[in-house]
This record gives structure tokens, sequence and C-alpha cells, in this order.
């Protein structure tokens, strides 16, 4: 439910108002756009009276919210979400970030190397996997604990923010000094690590399930922030269709659908969605131009001997002439229109 505020609502009624949805038992948030006051209202509504909230002085109107997902929807929260990282570097709202790296930091060299040349090529955030999910138990599993201690050495050398996935939440204390904390597709409804995940208060990289509906993302992501962490990013990188010619279907529908639904911003996976180097530069190109609020790119130094996701790797000389192309196409990419969707007609 959404209580709508008057312009002019008085503050001290407003806490009074507030004090006594609390009462109730539910959680409530305010968000304060150019034209209106959102109070959204998250708990059971069920036996909220609309009648008597539409009787108070302060209030304009009431909407029950029919999507099962509150704080991720975007009429409970009318402007885009940004979320600033320690570096300064920011997403969503028109911040636009790109993340590349390797699928798996090897070694020092290589996850220091490539940190530099994505740097330069102007990527602002570092990936690369320390715990990787792999089908097969006996392929390659990451450097684990390792794997974290070289990503930090390579943000000490380079300044990039990390950001890496975690698979099990007993690995947290590990994850202290991430930037950014992704969850897997195979994670995505890992319902206890998502409810770990949101006693944190720092960014989230949640990607969608290979076989999971937007809204089962939408609602993923709420179990992160109904524990308080509202840094989610959602991340599509392709689904699995009954199509084999690529690794998986890139459905850039999901960008628009996305806004409209949610404040949150949208990242997309063009590696892991098509699974061939040489598809990655159109689809992250596609991506840029349907508004996406950002790219996550897996670059190797060498793919062709990467322990991990090496065919789908572009080098660092193909990511740079990439990162050319999308500054030429992000001025025309214009998400607008799916956004700021007016909650009061
Ligand atoms: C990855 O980013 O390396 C990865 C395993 O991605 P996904 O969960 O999308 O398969
Ligand atoms: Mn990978």
């Amino acid at each position: 439910m959404i209580v709508i505020l008057r312009k002019d609502a008085d503050p001290q009624q407003v806490e009074l108002f507030d004090n006594w949805l609390h009462s109730m038992g539910l959680e409530t948030h305010k968000s304060i756009g150019a034209n209106h006051t959102i109070v959204g209202l998250v708990g059971d509504t069920s036996r909220v009276d609309i009648e008597s909230i539409l009787a108070l002085d302060i209030v304009e109107t009431v909407r029950r919210i029919q999507e099962p997902y509150k704080n991720a929807n975007r009429k409970f929260h009318e402007q885009d979400t940004v979320i600033t990282l320690s570096s300064g570097a920011q997403i969503g709202g028109g911040h636009f970030l790109v993340m590349a790296g390797p699928c798996s930091v090897e070694n020092e060299d290589q996850i220091i190397g490539v940190a530099q040349a994505v740097k330069a090529a102007g990527a602002h955030v570092l990936r690369g996997g320390a715990f990787k999910p792999r089908t097969s138990p006996y392929a390659f599993q990451g450097l684990h604990e390792e794997g974290i201690r070289l990503l930090l050495k390579a943000r000490e050398a380079t300044g990039l923010p990390i950001v890496t996935e975690i698979m099990d939440a007993q690995h947290l204390p590990l994850f202290e000094d991430i930037d950014i904390i992704q969850v897997g597709a195979r994670n995505m409804q890992n319902f206890e690590l998502l409810k770990q995940l949101g006693k944190l208060r720092k960014p989230i990289l949640l990607k969608r399930g290979m076989a999971n509906t937007l809204q089962e993302l939408l609602m993923s992501a709420e179990y992160i922030m109904a524990g308080g962490n509202d840094q989610v990013i959602l991340c599509e990188r392709g689904i699995r269709t009954f199509e084999t010619a690529t690794r998986n279907t890139m459905d850039l529908s999901v960008i628009p659908v996305l806004h409209e639904l949610s404040h949150l911003p949208v990242v997309v996976d063009p590696s892991h969605a098509t699974g061939r180097w040489q598809l990655v530069p159109p689809l992250a190109l596609g991506a840029t131009a349907c508004g996406a609020d950002g790219l996550i790119i897996e670059v190797h130094n060498d793919p062709e001997h990467a322990l991990c996701d090496g065919p789908q790797s572009l080098r660092p000389d193909r990511f740079a002439d990439l990162m050319g192309k999308i500054k030429s196409v992000r001025p025309s990419a214009d998400h607008s229109f799916m956004t700021g969707t007016p909650v009061v007609e």
C-alpha cells in the first residue's frame, strides 16, 4: 500500500501518522519526490482501513500495490536509485558503470595486468571470481581466500573497486572489504544467503537466474531490501531457451521493463549471455542503447589459456575498442521514457 501525502502536509501530523502505522506493526518508507511525498507501507496491510487514512488532512490518496515486491517497486520509490562506490563512481539515475575483468582470478600477474588494462580503457570496477560455481566438480573452482587477497591487491594497485561472487554465507567474513558482492545466477533464489546479504549495507549485484522470471528476480531483490540493504543492482545475463546457437538467450526487453517496474539500476552481462567473445560487442552496444545502467564484461589477457570462460572473454585491446563505441552510443541512450512513471495522474 502507498499513501501519497499532500504537498503542504504538516510535518508534525506526518510524524504522528508514521508512529500510528508503526504501532500497527508496519514499516514505512518515505520517498520525497519533486511533486509528491510517498509513504510506502510494508507488512500485513490487510487490516489497514483505507477510509480512515483517506480522512486525514495530510493525505491526498491511497493505493494498494498489487505486486508482491514492495521495496523494489517503482511505485514505492519514483526516483531511480543511485549507488555510489568508494571510488566515487556511481550507477543509476543516468550514471553508467562498466565492470570488467576475468571470469576467475588465476594469479597475481594476471589479475593486476587485466585490472590495469581495463582501467586504462575506462572501466570503473574490476570483476573477478574467487569462488566459482562450476557445473563440474573437477573443473577449476577458483582460488578462494587467495583469490580475494589478490583482488584486494589489484584494487590497491589500480584504485578500481572490486565485484566478486559469493556462494555461501559462511564466507561472508572474507567479503568484508569487497565493494560489490555478486550473487550469481545459480544462487538467485538462495533465500538464506539473500537474507544474510540484507543485513549488510553494501551494494549487491543480483544476477537473474537462468530460468527465472523478472518477478522472481524482483522478489529476490526484495529479500535483500527487506533486511534494510537497499543497494541492489539487478543483472540480466541471458536465460535458457530452446536456442542452442548461443550459450544463453539475451533478452534486451528486460531493460525497459525492469526500469518500468523498479527504481533499481539494471546491468547487462553480454559475456555469459552469449558465450562467444565475437557477440559481446554488439550485445553490449545493444544493451547500452536500450538504457542499461551498466555492463559487466569478461576480459582476459590470454583467453586461449583462461581457466574459465576463455571463449567469451575479450582481449584487453578489443575491450578498449568496445569502450570507445559504448561512449558514442551512450549519449543517445535514453530510458527516461520508462522511468518517473507518475503515481498520481
Ligand atoms: C560469473 O559472473 O562468472 C558467473 C558465474 O555468472 P552467472 O552467475 O551469470 O553464470
Ligand atoms: Mn564467467
